[in-house]
């Protein structure tokens, strides 16, 4: 039998190496295999054919059917282009290039049939096609009219006149060539059970579809399949993990918590909170290793949470460690968590990168005795150096800037892995999550403490920014504080640098009564927490700052959110800056300003943000207008990414429903042998291999 994998896409007809070279490189395709499964990105209905007399200057993309009467080359330099003067017998329409003109004029012939598919405009009274796609008649057979596929093709592709024709063409070779199908990669079982077409047929439907339906059943085959594997390779080592990693078994809840529930603890705990209590407390006292998410919208009293969980594995003769993203957010655990802790005969240390000498050395001492009981700290708690007596428990917050792989290197901290509770603000949207942390729990702080009331958001325009520093003022005058942050993009920190600089001038200006504090990313980590300092003392009323203060900071006391070129910032963070306020008694607000331009999109976003507090509605929201590509936490992964087919934002349903068939696989056959999964067990080999992310992932 012929194997796809082994053959060369140069040899297929009409590439050879130059163009292999183009499609190694632009889109990783080395086997007639990639090839095949390298999907259309839309298709095309052409099985309407128009008249040239029929074109009015409304259409869209039509098909017409004729001969090219003439070439013409008109204009020299960059305006030289050519024009194919082509007719159907109802009248004449100019088919021109700009681009790659020597190429097309050898490439078509006069008084041969052509179809040629483009969308027709006016140009000087004549009908104008621009870049047109051209076939010879004779050869559309395969798609018999039908729908047509349309590929992605990169600007290097198409300078080798690689473009989405060319691929349909070279595609149509390949499927000719398949004169047997191609071993089958789901199990009998599964394809009888859940109406899938074979994988062969599906290929072929895929790319030349002769009808909608077959197009439907193909994709979902496929869909199906992707998104199986992906459950299928979390779920199968998910499992095995557990079973090889026994966890700590806090057995009590001891004298430690009960003394901090009976006298520190400052307030009630919210219903949310004492059950995502319960079900951490069932996790770390099963045997089994706890890797749990805790999602709680901003504000929603993780931390005490965190804090609580942490007493647990103290009562039982563990240390625990707690790890934040930023310095600043760790200094500022480090304050909270000190501060419940008062009165009680409990060592916490704070450990980050300017942490140094001396002083370093006696925390690291301290962990390695056992004396330090809880551990606060950026980055810097998993380093080598690092090492503990027993840590058995860890805390990360805000997930999205850990990946998986920093995650892992915890459990290398000990013979044992400690108990994993990872929290995040981010609401990760449920189907997402799934695919994501799939290994993980998860659970959720569904309510906010009482007494706060909900944040009111506001969209202004810039034009209006004095009626905007009125209330702003007023609010001050009623003893508020106020953030007003700018926004920072990598690419351009300088000309971003210089916003932040010139907003801090004018708000000095405009404010001269206040006192005004600056935090960007850029300065010293002292430098910041002197700046943060006066403004969580309350001494300065207004802060400007770039996303740094994203993040977890807690200033009760600050009521107004002014976000500025708002249109710049995604929905999350957006929603993430707003929980910055609100966390007081006080009504709070926040302001979103942009210019009177904004985009379709933005509009929408900014919408949203006005009309719910939701931080899961919101998330929703995200994931379906930007796509996962680009919502935070899927970068490290990159498992969203490596969709060929799937799309997390639309087929979360399906994927939901998935997950139930691999975990059924797993739980009938936990050790990978029953003769009927054989092929199941190799084909999850076969992508662990080819794919590093999934190797990483569990
Ligand atoms: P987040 O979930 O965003 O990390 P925090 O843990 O920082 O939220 O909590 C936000 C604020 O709510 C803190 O000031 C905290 O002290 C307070 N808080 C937490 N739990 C409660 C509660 N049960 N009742 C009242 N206030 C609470
Ligand atoms: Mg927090």
């Amino acid at each position: 039998m012929f194997d796809l994998n082994t053959r060369d896409i140069k040899y297929l007809s009409g590439v050879g190496p130059q163009r292999a070279s183009v499609l190694n490189k632009e889109l990783g395709i080395y086997s007639l295999h990639d090839l095949l499964y390298y999907f259309p990105y839309k298709y095309v209905d052409r099985s309407r054919i128009y008249s040239i007399r029929e074109i009015d200057g409304t259409m869209p993309y039509i098909q017409l059917k004729g001969e090219i009467l003439s070439f013409e080359e008109v204009g020299e330099g960059s305006g030289r282009r050519l024009i194919a003067h082509f007719s159907d017998g109802t009248g004449i329409a100019d088919l021109v290039w700009f681009r790659g003109v020597n190429y097309q004029k050898s490439a078509y012939k006069v008084r041969q049939e052509y179809i040629v598919f483009g969308k027709p405009t006016f140009y000087n009274g004549r009908i104008n096609i621009a870049h047109p796609d051209i076939d010879a008649a004779a050869d559309l057979k395969l798609s018999s009219m039908g729908l047509r596929p349309y590929y992605n093709t990169t600007d290097k592709m198409k300078r080798s006149f690689l473009n989405s024709h060319v691929i349909e063409k070279m595609m149509t070779t390949v499927i000719q060539q398949l004169r047997e199908p191609l071993p089958e990669t789901l199990s009998a079982a599964i394809l009888a059970e859940h109406h899938l077409m074979p994988l062969t047929e599906a290929l072929v439907n895929i790319h030349f579809p002769t009808h909608p339906d077959l197009l439907r059943k193909a994709q979902y085959r496929l869909k199906f399949e992707e998104l199986f594997y992906v459950q299928l390779n979390i779920l199968r080592y998910a499992r095995d993990r557990q079973r090889k990693y026994r966890g700590y078994v806090f057995e009590k809840v001891g004298e430690v918590f009960n003394t901090f529930y009976s006298r520190n603890l400052p307030f009630q705990l919210t219903n949310a909170q004492k059950r995502v209590l319960k079900e951490i407390r069932k996790d770390v006292g099963s045997g089994k290793q706890m890797n749990r998410l805790l999602q709680g919208d901003v504000g929603s009293g993780k931390t005490l949470v965190a804090l609580m969980s942490m007493l647990m594995a103290l009562d039982n003769g563990f240390q625990a460690c707690m790890m934040a993203p930023t310095e600043i957010l760790a200094n500022q655990h480090y304050e909270t968590v000190c501060e419940l802790l008062y009165g009680m005969d409990i060592r916490v240390e704070l450990l980050t990168g300017s942490v140094k000498g001396k002083k370093r050395a006696a925390i690291l001492a301290g962990l390695l005795t056992g004396d330090v009981h809880i551990l606060i700290g950026t980055h810097a708690v998993i380093e080598d150096t690092v090492n503990f007596a027993s840590l058995g428990l860890v805390v990360i917050d805000e997930q999205h800037r850990f990946g998986v792989a920093q995650r892992a290197r915890l459990w290398t901290k000990n013979v044992q892995p400690p108990h994993v509770l990872v929290m995040t603000a981010t609401p990760i949207p449920r189907t997402l999550a799934m695919t994501l942390y799939g290994d993980l729990d998860v659970s959720v702080i569904d309510e906010l403490p009482p007494g706060r009331k909900p944040i009111v958001t506001l969209h202004q325009y810039d034009s209006r920014r004095m009626s905007l520093y009125q209330s702003v003022r007023r609010q001050i005058a009623e003893g508020r504080q106020v953030y007003i942050v700018y926004p920072l993009i990598k690419e351009s920190e300088k000309i971003d640098l210089k916003n932040l600089e010139e907003g801090y001038l004018h708000i000095c200006e405009e404010f001269p009564d206040c006192k005004v504090c600056k935090v960007h990313g850029k300065m010293k980590p002292a430098e910041k927490d002197a700046q943060m300092q006066l403004f969580a003392s309350g001494e300065a009323q207004i802060m400007v700052a770039t996303t740094v203060i994203e993040v977890g900071v807690n200033v009760p006391n600050a009521s107004v959110m002014v976000i500025e070129n708002a249109e710049r910032f995604g929905l999350s963070q957006l929603h993430q800056l707003r929980g910055r306020v609100g966390r007081g008694a006080d009504q709070s607000y926040c302001i979103l300003v942009t210019g009177y331009k904004l985009a379709e999109d933005t509009r929408k976003r900014l919408e949203i943000m006005v009309r719910t507090n939701d931080g899961f509605e919101i998330a929703e929201a995200d994931l379906k207008l930007r796509g996962p590509g680009d919502l935070e936490g899927t970068q490290q992964s990159g498992i969203a990414f490596d969709l060929k087919i799937a799309d997390i934002a639309r087929d979360g349903q399906l994927l939901q429903y998935v997950r139930e068939v691999a975990q059924a696989v797993v739980d009938a056959d936990p050790n990978a042998v029953l003769p009927e999964n054989e092929v199941l067990w190799r084909q999850l080999k076969t992508l662990r291999k080819t794919n590093v992310n999934w190797a990483a992932i569990s």
